[in-house]
């Protein structure tokens, strides 16, 4: 049975709008699934809403609605903003389903019988006006490094340190402003230590891992593994653990699952398991995550799986973060572009997923996004290179010859040409299989040049005027030739643009294996072509400056990830 694999994005959380820096790791998950497909490579991608934690519960009061509403709302709101970008996801699940209850509920049954799960007493802040207990986001107070105040429970912005939520001096709820007190109650510990060994072999299979990302990891084991908590006492949004009345799963144990159960969601639970989730599964598994969350992929997940007996993933494909300006988003701070403001300015949604696939490495490198590159890269490399060598090429076809393509050049320094392409096409197989679309992009761009300088001296257009119009036909069908080999390689970055490239060049279909050496052309004389037509847009100052907020003045070093309440890559106890 031919591979199988099972590709997915980390869940959004479903607590408010899809931001630019968001849509990074959904492009780069939906531009290797295009190109795996394309390949014609047997690939689903799987996702959810993330839609459990405190976080939810406080928020969907505040907005006067139920968290099931709520939720819901934002799903679908994510949902419209992920498809306008183009984002080809076979299910877009959620986590507040029966499959994902059902797979909670089987995989804590499985750690308990593995004897990996223990109930201890846990000392939390507690307000006794809210009545509820206070996760380390929740509570604020002085810095016990620099006395800075108003400081979250478990990081200081002012000074990076971290420290226990106790550590804090004159803490408040920040929900209501009241001094809260310490109170102990029950919990449930998954015995992350029992797993050293089998993690430790884990995060060094070759492969699995980017060398940077692996030698985090490793620093984190070397530290010595922590138990962790995986219980919240009410009121919490999530599944209420079966034998422990008024605890629930903490939204970090039941978010993964959801990969699980969102499977289930799309297969059907029989095919789920056997083709994806079993340990014998003809499978491979890979995650697409951003660096924040690498330690509950790289250990609690595989951790969990392999006590449930169950596949632990194959790669961990891991990105840094967008940057605006040189720091993080931020709504507080008004540092924000909403994928729907983008989308509003009538911006086209494929000029960000080409920025991003040109700056995107297999390392987890921070991205900055600024307008100048945007438009710089759009207008230079999409434009004016790509697009404008496919309309110089395509349009006195359309134009002298009715459309119709004839036999290719075949002098020396044609095939010399096409030999460059086929070269600069192997190179671009290669950065894609290795989810490095900054060298594939290159490589694409470096194929845009050499067809604009091949066009340019052989001026095709000129020879016609002089009389030669059989080898200005030949010169420009083998340009057109070339328009479909750019064409098939763009098509994962740029789906529209792609098919409408595909759909002009007579509809032959896109497909890398006609690329080779001693392959006939894709584009036999004979072919009709056209209605020809741009295939990208420049951008214009206006419709960013529209939407992009002033660059900010001072730096911030420890900007807050406000979504989800997790500063720093190593968890601790809050949601
Ligand atoms: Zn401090
Ligand atoms: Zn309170």
């Amino acid at each position: 049975m031919s591979e199988k694999i099972l590709v997915t994005s980390a869940l959004p959380y479903a607590n408010g709008p899809i931001h630019l820096g968001h849509l990074l790791e959904c492009i780069q998950t939906d531009v290797w699934v295009r190109y795996l497909e394309l390949t014609g490579r047997d690939v689903i991608y799987v996702w959810a809403s993330d839609t459990h934690g405190a976080p939810i519960e406080v928020n969907a009061r505040k907005a006067g609605m139920s968290p099931e509403d709520f939720v819901a709302h934002w799903r679908e709101r994510q949902k419209q903003d992920f498809e306008d970008f183009l984002i080809g996801f076979d299910i877009f699940h959620t986590t507040h389903s029966p499959e994902n209850r059902k797979w909670s509920e089987e995989i804590f049954r499985r750690l308990q019988e593995g004897g990996h799960i223990e109930t201890r007493p846990l000392e939390q802040w507690y307000c006794e006006v809210d009545g509820r207990f206070l996760p380390d986001r929740f509570v604020k107070g002085i810095c016990p490094n620099c006395g800075a105040r108003d400081q979250y429970g478990d990081v200081c912005e002012a000074c990076n340190k971290a420290y226990a939520s106790t550590d804090l001096e004159k803490p408040y709820c920040s929900l209501c402003g009241n001094p809260p007190v310490r109170r102990t109650s029950d919990h449930l510990f998954f015995k992350l230590s029992d797993f050293r060994d089998f993690l430790a072999a884990y995060v060094d299979k070759e492969g699995r891992l980017a060398p940077a990302v692996r030698n985090s990891v490793k620093a984190w084991l070397d530290a010595g593994l922590l138990d962790w908590c995986i219980s919240r006492d009410g009121p919490y949004f999530g599944f209420e653990i079966p034998g422990h009345p008024g605890k629930y799963f903490y939204v970090w144990l039941d978010a993964p699952i959801g990969y699980i159960a969102s499977t289930e969601a799309l297969l059907g639970a029989e095919r789920a398991v056997a083709d994806y989730w079993d340990r014998q599964a003809p499978s491979r598994i890979v995650h697409f995550i951003g660096k924040d969350i690498v330690y509950f992929h790289a250990l609690f997940w595989p951790a969990m799986l392999e006590a449930s007996g169950l596949r632990v993933p194959d790669r961990i494909q891991v990105h840094g973060m967008v940057t605006l300006g040189g720091e993080k988003f931020s709504k507080s701070r008004g540092r924000m572009v909403t994928a729907r403001e983008y989308l509003d300015a009538g911006i086209d949604p494929e000029s960000l997923r080409w920025y991003y696939a040109a700056n995107l490495g297999p390392e987890p490198h921070d991205l900055p996004l600024t307008k100048e590159e945007l438009k710089n890269r759009v207008n230079a490399e999409l434009v004016k290179t790509l697009g404008n060598f496919v309309s110089r090429a395509l349009r006195p076809i359309e134009k002298d010859f009715d459309g119709t393509l004839g036999t290719p050049s075949d002098d020396p320094a044609a095939r010399e040409f096409w030999a460059k392409v086929i070269e600069l096409s192997s190179e671009i197989r290669n950065g894609y299989e290795a989810i490095d679309f900054r060298a594939a992009t290159q490589a694409l761009v470096q194929m845009g040049f050499e067809a604009n300088r091949f066009l340019q001296e052989r001026a095709p257009w000129q020879r016609r005027k002089e009389g030669d119009a059989e080898g200005a036909l030949q010169d420009l069908s083998l340009c057109a030739n070339v328009a479909w080999v750019i064409g098939t390689w763009m098509s994962p970055i740029l789906p529209r643009a792609g098919a409408k490239l595909e759909a002009m060049l007579g509809g032959v279909r896109f497909d890398p294996a006609r690329i080779a050496a001693g392959e006939p052309f894709p584009l036999a004389a004979g072919t009709r072509i056209g209605p020809v037509a741009h295939i990208a847009a420049p951008l214009q100052d206006e419709q960013i400056d529209a939407i992009w907020p002033s660059e900010p003045s001072a730096p911030h070093a420890a900007e807050r990830d406000e979504q989800r309440g997790v500063a720093d890559a190593r968890p601790r106890g809050e949601g």
